[in-house]
């Protein structure tokens, strides 16, 4: 490096040009390209990849920050054997496809308790998120509960357009919401703000004929399923709790007992021998 190379003043430009990546890598790059004889474009574009791959990897990481992701729950630890009705190419062509998201698409999955659906969901909203998308996690009930204190600040557009800065808005549980938080329709409003613009992804254990409680009144109701279902791919994972289906697995497997008494289907009925 030549002797009348100020640093400093490098690093003060770098600051000012905001690429924190370069100012803190070039010295690292700039004695192996001497040491190297590296051409000076080559030098130019290991600096300039290096400034884009750390701004992705920090864009990534505010948004996993700020998508409430439940921790943990990835697709490559779900087992899609256990739901042979998804088709797992299905959801890696959702989750690549950006078709969708742009058009405000919905995916709703329904289905018993424990079948999966927070997991599925979650870990789609991370693989979206991995690929640049802006998702949000949100316990439907908490959800509306915020927006209705936004509602009574006269605010509720404001939570509204926060909202519409994520891609894909993820609704757990939609089917829980009490009634005296249906009352005020706030989830009506947000469906309504988002229809065909901005992805909703609901998880539910009720099927839509029994979405009544969820608003004010059955046209409501309607309006707002007709608008959920229109653009929309629709999981249903009619399976039996993975916890429960998993526990009774490990008791078939442990030692000392036959595989036939582990099965809470037994309990009750009687031993064809038990008479002798
Ligand atoms: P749901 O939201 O449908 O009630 P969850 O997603 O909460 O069900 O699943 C309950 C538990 O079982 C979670 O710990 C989840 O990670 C696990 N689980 C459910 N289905 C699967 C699956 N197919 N593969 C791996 N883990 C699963
Ligand atoms: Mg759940």
């Amino acid at each position: 490096m030549s002797q009348d190379f100020d640093a400093t003043r490098l690093s003060l430009l770098l600051n000012d040009l905001r690429l924190p990546a370069v100012k803190q890598i070039w010295p690292t790059f700039a004695e192996r390209s001497d040491k190297e004889g590296w051409p000076a474009a080559r030098l130019l574009m290991a600096l300039a990849e290096h400034e884009i791959a750390e701004r992705d990897r920090r864009r990534i990481e505010r948004h996993l920050r700020d998508a409430k992701l439940l921790p943990g729950k990835t697709l490559e630890n779900f087992d899609f054997d256990a739901v042979p009705m998804v088709s797992k190419a299905h959801v890696s062509a959702l989750c690549a496809g950006d078709g969708w998201l742009r058009n405000g698409a919905n995916l709703i999955l329904m289905g018993p308790p424990g079948g999966g659906k927070s997991h599925l969901s979650s870990a789609i909203g991370l693989s979206l998120l991995e690929k640049g998308w802006k998702v949000l996690f949100a316990r439907t009930t908490d959800l509306v509960q915020r927006l209705q204190v936004a509602r009574r600040e006269l605010a509720l557009e404001s939570a509204l357009n926060r909202l519409d800065r994520f891609d894909l808005l993820i609704l757990d549980d939609f089917a829980y919401v009490s009634k005296d938080q249906a009352e005020t329709s706030v989830l009506f409003e947000l469906i309504s703000a988002r229809y065909e613009r901005r992805s909703l992804l609901l998880t539910a254990n009720q099927p839509f004929g029994e979405w009544n409680k969820v608003f004010p009144d059955p046209a409501m109701t309607i309006a707002a399923v007709d608008r959920l279902v229109h653009h929309s791919t629709i999981f249903e994972l009619n399976v039996e709790s993975y916890r429960r289906r998993t526990a009774l697995q490990r008791k078939q497997q442990g030692p000392g007992r036959p595989a036939h008494f582990a099965t809470p289907n037994n309990v009750g009925v009687p031993s064809l021998h038990e008479n002798e």
